[in-house]
């Protein structure tokens, strides 16, 4: 006897019965993404997003980051697969995917439960793209989500970061531009993802970053 024949399934979001699956029909059509045309414009070609940051996708995203939550987690991972095939020229030209960390004193323990790092390594196994760890948090500001002023936020993340000196030297060696892409789970007010690219950039000079994120 399998546990479905007791407990009838029901949608992970929504809890209303389903055959089959983790979602309902109506819970599974608000993931469906945003055309990368339509994200890279109204974030001037700089990344990609699967989704705004809102409704399931906010929900399912939290529930894995602060929940360490595993379905929400494989929901997630299994749209960012259809992604990736769907949309799979955006990433043909990528030599290397990084992520950007979490927190550096978790880090230590948790560092590949967070999710943008979770996802550029699904990223780098699943299109065969060398998976490089570059960057690691120097100093956490506890209060900086709060903040939604983007200018103070950037002001206020500036130095976070720091490169990993073992990393850079196999970034360091290629000649040629480098077409890295840098992941991230949300976007927001874009001072993190700035503060992270120009960490990378400052470090090595022929970077060329493109974003990947689920929510921005
Ligand atoms: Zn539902």
């Amino acid at each position: 006897m399998f546990i479905d024949d007791i407990v009838p399934p029901i949608c992970y979001y929504c809890a209303t019965s389903i055959r089959e699956g983790l979602l309902c029909k109506e819970c599974n059509s608000q993931l469906s993404y945003i055309h990368p045309i339509a994200a890279h414009s109204k974030r001037d070609g700089r990344f990609l997003f699967l989704w705004e940051y809102q409704g399931l996708p906010a929900f399912l995203i939290k529930k894995w980051k602060f929940n360490h939550d595993i379905v929400a987690r494989d929901i997630i991972l299994s749209c960012v697969d259809s992604y990736l095939t769907e949309f799979r020229e955006e990433f043909s030209d990528i030599d290397f995917v990084g992520f950007i960390p979490m927190h550096p004193l978790k880090e230590r323990f948790v560092r590949w439960w967070n999710p943008a790092a979770v996802i550029a390594r699904y990223i780098s196994d699943r299109l065969n793209i060398s998976l490089v760890d570059v960057l690691s948090v120097r100093l956490f500001k506890p209060e900086l989500h709060k903040i939604r002023d983007r200018d103070l936020r950037l002001k206020k993340i500036r130095n976070s970061f720091r490169i990993r000196e073992g990393a850079l030297e196999r970034l360091l060696s290629v000649s040629k531009e480098i077409r890295f892409l840098l992941v991230d789970d949300i976007v927001t007010t874009e001072a993190t993802f700035k503060e992270a690219s120009y960490t990378l950039v400052k470090a090595v000079k022929n970077l060329v970053i493109k974003g990947f994120v689920l929510c921005g």
